[in-house]
């Protein structure tokens, strides 16, 4: 069967690339199943597709928000419907196992549903005026022309945490999805569109960053941008944003540290551990990557990890058997490979993994083993950087205290866990763990979409996805007074 074309979607018409360039993607699990061909859009088609949006806009800031939620919530019972399919689907193009895929897509259910319920919220507030017979409140108006970046780790969880919000709120949208995962972006937003989104409001651009992202960016007409990726990028974005004095909420890297005290419930804290670690084969932003184990705890538990790592199967995510997919694409493979060869040459112990599974069981398949090391010190670079694939450390601690210091050692501060009986311990993790998100007795995984979802430090610039947070990025507040006295005052 000749591959799809898939096409941009600009003022609810398909077109393909001004740049008359297209690319290619491949499942990773084979590299023979052809995902589709996509359009390697430029800077004239972002304009295009960035018009289509301020057209759209001044019809669409004008929908009343209960009924632009009827759409969302119309589109939350469609994609219930289609979930099955779309997870296999996302499956052939990322990677992750089928268990997960229904996971991200119900992950955009869940959020279609959280924020059509704001259509009939969107609370703004009213207050005293110092004058009599004088009226103040303040409103929440949408931004207009929203940009928005997605990763390809979630391909259709993060693009509706971007796109639902800022459509209850009357912003109209163009997303660039990312170049390894647009089949996704594309489901969601036909599935939208199936449930009557009016044209233009959401557009399409595919490609690759420098060439479609930086231009969406740059875009005079783009009053806002979202952005979800690595730290490296984000800053790139960031600086430019700030250089436009543009509104800009951007949701990076994490090395996010799992605790695990003495008194822990070693069973439960190995299975959070096994998730946190090799779920998403450890391309989440959320994955484990530093387990801080206490001195009485630690040979027990490492041992048991290392065995729970070898024993998981890995292969196609689309046996049900399977329980670790592939990496992304060969970039990641390598990124995987090279941290393992820093970690070796820094001191740590290779415990199991390190390296691509023998080629003949998993044909060309971008595999990597999933990956223990021991004897792991705060400041080697594999306990500082993202790996961003299934590669995780242990580090051992004497005390609560000096997992905490060794959790906050680094520059990010994402997700966070801790694995204790101890209420007070619980407690001060809660408090002093530097992090957006902190989790007692379950992994590092697992956000619910109406929590604020976002990170600290170099992590992210204050904004949040999720919850009512979402909804303060995609609105701006005015303020109105309301002078009924008819008279100089
Ligand atoms: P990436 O930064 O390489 O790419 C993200 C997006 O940015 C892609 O769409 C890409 O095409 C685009 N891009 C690249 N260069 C650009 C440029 N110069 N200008 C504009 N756009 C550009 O990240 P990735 O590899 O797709 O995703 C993995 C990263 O995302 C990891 O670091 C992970 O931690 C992070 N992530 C963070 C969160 C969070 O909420 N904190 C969630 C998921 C993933």
């Amino acid at each position: 069967m000749p591959a799809t074309t898939y096409k941009n979607l600009i003022g609810g018409e398909w077109v393909t690339a001004r740049t008359g360039s297209t690319f290619q993607n491949l499942s990773p699990a084979n590299h023979d199943d052809v995902i589709g061909i996509f359009q390697a859009s430029g800077a004239k088609d972002v304009d295009a597709a960035v018009t289509a949006a301020a057209e759209a806009f001044k019809s669409w800031r004008l929908v009343p928000a209960p009924k632009r939620a009827e759409i969302l919530y119309r589109t939350g019972e469609l994609l219930t419907r289609r979930k099955e399919q779309y997870a296999r689907e996302m499956t052939r193009e990322m990677g992750k196992v089928l268990s997960e895929t229904r996971g991200d897509v119900q992950e955009a259910i869940d959020t279609a549903y959280y924020m059509a319920g704001e259509g009939r919220r969107l609370f703004g507030q009213t207050t005293p005026s110092e004058l009599q017979n004088k009226f103040a409140m303040s409103v929440r108006m949408p931004v207009g022309v929203i940009g928005m970046i997605a990763p390809w780790n979630f391909p259709m969880a993060i693009p509706s945490w971007k796109l639902f919000p800022a459509l209850v709120c009357g912003n109209t949208c163009v997303i660039k999805p990312a170049e390894d995962t647009p089949l996704s972006t594309f489901n969601l937003v036909q599935t939208l569109i199936d449930a009557g989104l009016p044209p233009g409001v959401v557009n399409i651009v595919t490609g690759f960053g420098p060439d479609a992202g930086a231009p969406l960016v740059e875009h005079p007409g783009v009053r806002a941008v979202s952005f979800t990726g690595s730290s490296e990028v984000g800053r790139i974005i960031g600086q430019t944003a700030a250089g436009l004095f543009k509104p800009c909420s951007l949701e990076m890297g994490g090395k996010n540290a799992m605790i695990v005290l003495d008194d822990a419930n070693l069973d439960l804290a190995l299975d959070g551990a096994v998730w946190g670690a090799f779920g998403t084969t450890g391309q989440r932003c959320t994955a484990t990557s530093r387990i801080i184990v206490q001195k009485g705890v630690v040979k027990e538990f490492t041992k048991r990890l290392v065995e729970r790592a070898k024993a998981l199967k890995i292969g196609d995510g689309l046996d049900e058997s399977i329980q670790m997919g592939p990496q992304v694409n060969e970039q990641q493979i390598e990124t995987s490979a090279r941290y393992c060869e820093i970690a070796r040459k820094e001191g740590a112990k290779l415990l199991t993994g390190g390296r691509r599974p023998a080629r003949g069981a998993f044909g060309r398949g971008t595999f990597f083993e999933p990956t223990v090391f021991g004897g792991v010190k705060p400041q080697m670079r594999i306990a500082q950087e993202e790996v961003f694939g299934p590669v995780v450390s242990v580090l051992e601690c004497r005390s609560f205290d000096e997992a905490l210091e060794i959790a906050n050692g680094i520059q990010y501060g994402l997700s966070t866990a801790l694995y204790s009986r101890d209420v007070n311990h619980a407690f001060k993790a809660m408090r002093d763990l530097e992090a957006g998100i902190t989790y007692i007795n379950a992994p590092t995984i697992g956000a619910e979409v109406h929590l604020p979802f976002g990170g600290v430090k170099q992590t992210g610039n204050g904004h949040r996805e999720g919850g009512t947070g979402a909804l303060d990025f995609y609105t701006t507040w005015k303020s109105v007074y309301v002078d009924y006295s008819d008279k100089l005052q």
